[in-house]
This record gives structure tokens, C-alpha cells and sequence, in this order.
């Protein structure tokens, strides 16, 4: 028997509920509920200086007026912060991570060297093979993961298809910082474990993230989960979606009377569609909606349509 899907929508709140959150948030519970899984709602609240308790709020409420209903309460990424700690560490015990000392000066350093030969930064594994007993005093060290150093990490993507990374290009990655907080690429790791998650279905800017992330899973010889990376929304003119092109925030519409139904049926077409430009009922979108039929290129967003649909309800 195959195993429950889980997926789950995995905010920042650094801000309102927007377009793009919004649509990755519908896919997720479409998704769920075709298959009888569930979605779960994790508040990705680590970064303290950018998270604020009114964007979580914000986020909920806008869920919430969208129909959209997670499983169990909203888990807190920062509470979980030990938890991402001894994973760290259990990856220096396993030899699959390591202690760096390296100074922000000596980062700094590689840094200023890359860009002299107008190549990316990178970290070139000056502590990966040292002993911490070598370690300079008063440095306190931040913990980075042993990436291959050759061969190639494949993100096996329903959307994408098979994507390649040389691990060449992804050097040893910082997974607990020097003050004991986890990086996004580590704690998102620990979680989805940790929560079970079967499928990861987000925002196509996190692909490159989804390698690294893999080389994570493979390092503590975890399940690595189903990837969906969905094409970012695009404005009418083809450029980044913004407020310019009349995206304006979930309680944005809420406010100016738009029906939540009216909503999820734009957002569902924003990457996936079902036959012509019929309105589909929640139950329609449930029974028809799959992972694997969403589209490879950008979606447009037209904010003509979504007013016409607004019309229809
Ligand atoms: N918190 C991330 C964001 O808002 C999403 C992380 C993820 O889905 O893995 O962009």
C-alpha cells in the first residue's frame, strides 16, 4: 500500500498573504485531498529579525478565508530550533559534517578571490578534513555539511522533470550557524522529515535549494521527499509579478469584495487547467487537480480574468 500523502505550505511571515503564496498554498490542499492525505501548515518563523507575529495572522486569516485547512496547529519552525541543532550535530558524529573556524575575514577573503575571477563564491573546505583541536581560539564555529565532491545530485521534480546539479557547483553549505541557529536549507530539511512530508510542492526558486537539500537527506539516510517545483507567477508583460500588475495581497481582494470561490478558481488556473475557461466547482478541483499536470512554463497573471470570474460567482 502506498504511503499517506503529506504535502504542506510553508510560509515566511515576513508579510501579507500574496498571489504566489496563496496559489502554492491551493496546490498543496488540492493535492492532499485528491489523494485522501492532508497538508500540514508550518510558520517559517526563523529569521526573528523578519518574521512578525502579524504576517502569521495575516497568512492564517487569509487561509482561512480561502477555505484552505491544514492538519493540527500551524508548527513553529523557530520552536523547533533544538531539534535542528542536534541534528547538526548528529551529522558531525556520522563525519558527514564539520566544524568550520574559518573567520569573516577569511571569508570575506574567498569571497573578494571569486569575484577577481568572476567566478560564484564559494567555500573551499579548508576545515572539511582538519581536527577541531586545531580550531583558533575564540572562534566559535558554525557546522557545514560534506557535499560530494563529484558526480552529480538529481532532483527527480514531477514538473520538472529530472534536474542535475553537479556537486561541484554546490560546495560545503553552512547547516548551523556560529550563534546556533539553523539555516533555512537545514531546518526545512529536519521539518519535512520530522513531519513526514511525502511531497514538497513550492515555488520553482527553490529548485536549486531541493539539491542541496537532497544532499541533507542523503547525509542522515532519510527518505528524500516528491518534488514539485511550480513555475513562478509572471505579470501580463512577462516580467517578476508585482504590485504593478495589479497583485495585490489575499485580504487586498477579500477587502475590495471578491468571493473567496472567485479566487481559488483564478489561483488553480495559474499553472494547471482543466479543459476550457469553465468555472470549476471545489469538488471539481479536487477530483481533477494533479501534481503532475501542472505546467512547465510561467503562468501570467491577468488581472482582467480574475475580475470576470468575480463576475461568474
Ligand atoms: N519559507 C519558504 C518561503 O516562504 C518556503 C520554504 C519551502 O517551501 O521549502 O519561500
Amino acid at each position: 500500500m502506498s504511503k499517506t500523502v503529506i504535502t504542506r505550505f510553508a510560509p515566511s511571515p515576513t508579510g501579507f498573504l500574496h498571489i504566489g503564496g496563496a496559489r502554492t498554498a491551493l496546490f498543496n490542499w488540492l493535492y492532499a485531498k485528491h489523494t485522501g492525505g492532508k497538508m500540514l501548515l508550518r510558520i517559517e518563523d526563523t529569521d526573528r529579525q523578519r518574521s512578525t507575529p502579524e504576517a502569521t495572522a495575516a497568512i492564517i486569516d487569509g487561509l482561512k478565508w480561502l477555505e484552505l485547512d491544514w492538519e493540527g496547529e500551524p508548527i513553529s519552525q523557530f520552536a523547533r530550533a533544538d531539534r535542528h541543532r542536534e541534528v547538526a550535530e548528529e551529522l558531525v558524529r556520522r563525519g558527514k559534517a564539520y566544524y568550520c573556524y574559518a573567520t569573516p575575514e577569511e571569508l570575506e577573503q574567498m569571497r573578494e578571490e571569486a569575484r577577481a575571477a568572476g567566478k560564484p563564491p564559494r567555500y573551499d573546505g579548508r576545515w572539511r578534513d582538519r581536527d577541531p583541536s586545531e580550531a583558533p581560539a575564540g572562534v566559535k564555529p558554525a557546522i557545514r555539511i560534506k557535499a560530494p565532491l563529484d558526480g552529480e545530485t538529481v532532483v527527480h521534480d514531477l514538473v520538472q522533470g529530472d534536474v542535475r546539479f553537479p556537486n561541484k557547483d554546490l560546495d560545503d553549505f553552512i547547516i548551523l550557524r556560529s550563534d546556533g541557529t539553523p539555516t533555512y536549507m537545514h531546518a526545512v530539511v529536519v521539518d519535512d522529515h520530522d513531519m513526514g512530508v511525502t511531497h514538497v510542492i513550492r515555488g520553482d526558486d527553490h529548485l536549486t535549494n531541493a539539491a542541496r537539500q537532497t544532499i541533507i537527506y542523503e547525509a542522515m539516510g532519510w527518505d528524500v521527499p516528491v518534488w514539485a517545483h511550480v513555475p513562478l507567477i509572471h505579470g501580463s508583460d512577462g516580467a517578476k509579478l508585482s504590485k504593478r500588475h495589479g497583485a495585490l495581497g489575499v485580504d487586498a481582494y477579500r477587502a475590495m469584495g471578491y468571493l473567496p470561490s472567485a479566487l481559488r478558481n483564478y489561483l488553480v488556473r495559474l499553472g494547471w487547467s482543466h479543459g476550457d475557461d469553465e468555472v470549476m466547482t471545489t469538488e471539481q478541483m479536487i477530483e481533477w487537480f494533479d501534481v503532475k499536470d501542472i505546467n512547465r512554463s510561467a503562468a501570467r497573471f491577468d488581472f482582467q480574468k480574475l475580475e470576470a470570474l468575480n463576475g461568474i460567482h
